[in-house]
């Protein structure tokens, strides 16, 4: 009889840990054959004049499949990486390996779904299931209490709800014996010039982070046993008080973590250290996340309040702007709007309240549209992701669902703290 060979596609959930599709294909399959695309897609430039993918994030990238590709080479097996955009290889993929069914984590931005919803189109052709996993989330859509169409647009209903009446599941065990599909050519991690970048690409040597499942569940459990104090740094702005910053986003976004094993491993410290200010903070950022994720499925583009939203994203009037140029590096004249902006330029990454304040400035002082600033982030951030990136500048924007609510955002007092920062400036000066 012939065997069952599933493939197992690897999107943004680069991780053994708290898997289901993987753990999932392993239990339905004979054998199982691990598959990344770099998909030329997510490496073009944009009509904004910004890279989709920005040299910070694909290093971080690139370090998490390496991880992955150790990860499977321990258990005897690998991941095969390929060039190419999954809607062109996959057929020719399962009529090689012979694949009986196609895996995967579904995603909740219009981008992503397209591709998947192309793959799927193209897999149903050939009589082949692409089965949909969910895997992003701390809630699973079903253990909600409300459906989809239902959930709450404003924050604080979501989370009193969500809080009260929905479980966070346990993870996932990692798999400890994985029988692979046979198979002589694994292909090779391409380098930042294959990926597109010149020759010699500014990345410091002495990045924060680095990719892969075992440095983000290093980087969280060295967090959660020194009592989550080890990032409050000393004050020196008024921005800075709004305080400490967990940085485990990157891999979030990227899947080398999963939230319900920052969630459960915080739970764990809680009960080991007691609770503090910044453990909640790392929770409720995880609904927040869950958040703008729901509101993607629920809403989809109409998530934004505006009518003119996709004329604006393929406007390219704005890319003359002065402002604008001066905004992106780090050049206003604004001390503390600089000292973030070039940070975000040179690491991929600004706290929370560096990147509320840059959005502020971009937005509601500079008057620049607001997708020239999304763009911006979704090329520089470690830790882009589609929801979270565009929901968020919605809300700074006031074009989010809940744009209105002082959960959200609270232009005010944003306002405040800038002009707090440009006076501690003059007189630090
Ligand atoms: C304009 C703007 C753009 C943003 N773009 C992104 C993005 O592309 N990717 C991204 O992960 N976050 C984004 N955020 C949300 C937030 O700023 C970052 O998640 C956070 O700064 C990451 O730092 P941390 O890991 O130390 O967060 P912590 O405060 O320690 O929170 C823990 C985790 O919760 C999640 N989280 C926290 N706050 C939010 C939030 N407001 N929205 C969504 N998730 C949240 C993140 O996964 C984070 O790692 C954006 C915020 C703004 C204002």
């Amino acid at each position: 009889m012939k065997s069952k060979r599933i493939l197992v596609w690897f999107r943004n959930d680069l991780r053994l840990h708290d898997n289901e599709m993987l753990v999932e294909a392993i239990a339905k399959s004979d054998s199982i054959l691990p598959v990344y695309f770099f998909d030329p897609h997510y490496f073009q430039s944009t009509n904004f004049d910004t890279a989709k993918t920005g040299a910070n994030r694909a290093q971080f990238l690139l370090e998490s499949i390496a991880a992955l590709r150790l990860a499977f080479q321990k258990l005897g097996g690998d991941v095969l990486l390929l060039q190419g955009s999954p809607e062109e290889l996959m057929a020719d993929l399962v009529e090689k390996y012979e694949i009986s069914e196609v895996y995967h984590h579904r995603e909740v931005a219009p981008e992503e779904t397209l591709i998947s919803t192309k793959v799927e189109d193209l897999l149903w052709k050939l009589k082949i299931n692409l089965r949909h996993f969910i895997g992003h989330t701390l809630y699973n859509k079903e253990d909600l209490p409300f459906p989809i169409k239902d959930i709450p647009d404003v924050f604080a209903q979501f989370k009193k709800k969500t809080e009260r009446d929905a479980i966070v599941k346990s993870c996932f065990l990692s798999p400890e014996e994985i029988i692979f599909v046979e198979n002589e050519e694994w292909g090779e991690l391409p380098s930042m010039a294959d990926l597109g970048f010149e020759p010699g690409v500014d990345i410091p040597s002495e990045q924060p982070f680095s990719g892969g499942e075992d440095a983000g569940l290093q980087h969280l459990k060295d967090l959660l046993v020194e009592g989550a104090d080890i990032y409050l740094k000393p004050v020196k702005h008024s921005a800075d008080k709004q305080g400490f910053s967990s940085r485990l986003s990157g891999w979030l976004s990227l899947g080398c973590l999963s939230p319900r094993k920052v969630y459960w491993l915080v739970k764990e410290a809680e009960g080991a250290f007691g609770g503090n200010a910044n453990f909640n903070q790392i929770l409720l950022g995880l609904l927040w996340r869950d958040y703008f994720r729901f509101m993607f499925k629920k809403h989809g583009i109409e998530f934004f309040q505006e009518p003119d939203f996709e004329k604006e994203l393929f406007s390219v009037t704005d890319n003359d702007n002065p402002e604008l140029q001066k905004w992106k590096t780090g050049n206003t004249g604004h001390t503390l709007i600089d000292k973030y902006m070039q940070e975000l330029n040179e690491h991929g990454f600004i706290p929370h309240a560096g990147r509320l304040l840059v959005a502020t400035f971009l937005v509601h002082v500079l008057k620049v549209h607001w997708t020239n600033g999304a763009v911006y982030f979704e090329d520089k951030l470690i830790d882009y992701a589609p929801a979270s990136n565009w929901g968020n500048w919605a809300n700074v924007a006031g074009v989010g669902k809940d744009a209105k609510s002082k959960n959200t955002f609270d232009l005010d007092k944003q306002i405040k703290i800038l002009e707090t920062a440009v006076s501690d400036a003059a007189s630090l000066a």
